[in-house]
């Protein structure tokens, strides 16, 4: 912009000496033919006229080459090309003996000449004229005097004088108009420019704040997608990524990530420790770079969640900021997430340029953290909640409720594809234990056995074990890549190992007592002998009530 008014401005001062010189050279052409004609009818006074348009010729040209070379370095000698175009004329008139009278014609169109320039060159070029007229007047008054004398004309002489005094006066009145009027174009610009300097303030106020509407806009629009996920989603086990997603979208940063806290498991006297995980990232194309962040406990991570005071790279030491620089990371902005009883995580904004988290953005991304912070409370105590009401609180097994589910995800995924076994366990004679040795016996005999069914089913690989009911235990075998469980008498012989195993357990009641016993197990299967998974359950418990008619202690396959 301001370029673009110099430029204005260098132009409009080269065309105003542009024509100044042009007329000069005008008035060079006419010193020229006088030269010429004083030639042929004053040869006394050639001389003197040659000498002066030899001057007046060097000075323009001198003039000339300063203009074209260059505008800026000629205008600040204004002074001096204004000097030298007054003497010109002073010379010419002084060395011409002409009648004052024709004087004050070459001096006005001197003045003129700078009438569309500015007022402080004007002045300067009228005093400078007006120095020059009445030093002409002091020189040339004896010749005119003499010279009127002589022609009898004293009275003339006389008229001559006032003549003298009203072109003074004319002069005079004539720049005073021309400076006047040089003042107003002057101000009349300076008028303009400034309402332009306004416009263009007000245009660029206007963008700004247009910026700015713009950038809150897309961060509550922003806010608003990451509520309405944290609403929706809540079960979504995407959702912390598509979080990390969008925060890294908007805020540009080129990693992402949000790390949780975990109890670690401690003996009871020892301090509880508590220690980072990453939850979810966006961003890193290897999120192990993320380790030394987690790892050591003295990382700016839980520096930020002690003083649960956000943190940059300036709060960090200098080889903590080389250990990021060597990942690529030039500055980060760490986020602790809290709810009001306690911390429970943290967010991590990362990006490869300096200074990338101004503070507009750091602000965007505390509100941001805000929302995470309720989010992630609530995900963690859903998942408390979850995992209390599927499990099952004695045995650590998953409940009944979580099987029903469990099966109807399966037939749901797999539809008339699929294939699973179960293999439902009853201990034998239970109730006589309760009776013999009291029910906190019967509960460590139900905790011992599901601790040997759920190791049958860890060592077969994502099968499912679970407390059926009282003393009722169940394991859901899946066939994938293996054929059907059945088929292959897999599942059963794993249900026999069960059954071996407790046989030969040796249980010792409360008051010492040492005692055994058995477990009677029914398998069906899907698709060998049920369609679907409620007609397996059935038939399952149908094959168990004939091993318990069979004689206990044994498991039997439905047929
Ligand atoms: P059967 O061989 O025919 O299965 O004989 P049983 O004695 O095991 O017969 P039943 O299945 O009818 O008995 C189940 C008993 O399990 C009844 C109940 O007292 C006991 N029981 C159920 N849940 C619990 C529990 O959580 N803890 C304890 N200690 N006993 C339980
Ligand atoms: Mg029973
Ligand atoms: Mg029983």
């Amino acid at each position: 912009m301001t370029t673009t008014k110099t430029l204005t401005r260098k132009r409009k001062m080269y065309i105003r000496w542009r024509n100044s010189i042009n007329i000069q050279w005008l008035l060079l052409c006419a010193l020229a033919v006088s030269t010429l004609i004083v030639k042929k009818y004053q040869p006394a006074f050639f001389r003197q006229f040659f000498i002066v348009f030899v001057y007046a010729l060097l000075s323009v040209l001198l003039k000339e080459i300063a203009l074209r070379r260059n505008i800026l370095y000629f205008h600040r000698y204004s002074w001096f090309f204004a000097f030298l175009n007054v003497s010109a004329v002073f010379l010419l008139y002084n060395l011409g003996y002409f009648p004052l009278n024709f004087l004050y014609v070459l001096y006005i169109i001197v003045i003129s000449d700078s009438v569309s320039g500015f007022s402080r060159e004007l002045r300067f070029t009228v005093t400078l004229s007006i120095l020059a007229f009445l030093l002409n007047i002091i020189i040339l008054w004896p010749h005119g005097a003499d010279l009127y004398r002589q022609a009898g004309l004293l009275h003339l002489y006389i008229l001559h004088g006032v003549g003298i005094f009203l072109s003074l006066l004319f002069i005079i009145l004539a720049s005073m108009t021309a400076l006047s009027r040089s003042r107003q174009a002057e101000d009349l610009i300076k008028n303009l420019e400034q309402l332009l300097h306004e416009k263009e303030r007000n245009l660029k106020q206007l963008y700004e704040v247009n910026a700015a509407l713009e950038e809150k806009y897309a961060a509550s629009y922003t806010l608003s997608l990451i509520q309405q996920y944290l609403l929706d989603e809540m079960q979504d086990p995407k959702l912390l990524e598509k979080i990390t997603d969008i925060i890294q979208g908007v805020s540009g940063s080129s990693v992402c990530a949000i790390l949780g806290l975990k109890d670690e498991y401690q003996e009871a006297d020892e301090p509880a420790a508590r220690s980072l995980q990453l939850l979810a990232v966006s961003g890193a194309k290897d999120p192990s770079v993320l380790n030394r962040l987690i790892e050591d406990p003295e990382s700016p991570a839980y520096r930020v969640l002690e003083a649960k005071k956000p943190s940059n790279e300036k709060d960090a030491s200098p080889e903590e900021r080389a250990h990021w620089n060597r990942m690529g990371i030039q500055s980060f902005f760490l986020l602790p997430l809290f709810t009001k009883e306690e911390e429970i995580g943290l967010m991590l904004v990362a990006h490869s340029q300096e200074g990338a988290f101004n503070r507009d953005q750091q602000e965007f991304l505390q509100l941001i953290a805000n929302q995470l912070s309720l989010a992630l409370e609530n995900i963690l105590l859903h998942q408390k909640t979850q995992k209390l009401a599927w499990h099952d609180p004695l045995t650590g097994l998953c409940n009944r409720y979580y099987l029903n589910h469990y099966l109807a995800t399966q037939e749901e995924k797999f539809g008339s594809a699929l294939a699973l076994g179960c293999a439902i366990f009853d201990l034998d004679h239970f109730k006589q234990v309760n009776d013999q040795y009291g029910h906190i016996t019967g509960d460590m005999v139900l905790k011992k056995a599901a601790a040997i069914i759920r190791k049958h089913a860890e060592a077969e690989g994502g099968w499912l074990p679970g407390r059926f009911g009282g003393e009722e235990f169940i394991l859901v075998a899946t066939c994938e890549g293996s054929g059907c469980c059945c088929e292959s008498s897999h599942l059963k012989e794993v249900a026999e190992s069960i059954r071996r195993q407790i046989e030969q357990t040796t249980f010792t009641s409360r008051d010492g007592k040492t005692f055994s016993l058995t477990i009677s197990g029914g398998i069906a299967c899907i698709p060998n002998q049920a369609k679907n998974t409620d007609e397996m359950i059935i038939k399952a418990d149908e094959a168990l009530y004939r091993a318990k008619r069979a004689g206990r202690n044994r498991v039997i396959i439905y047929s």
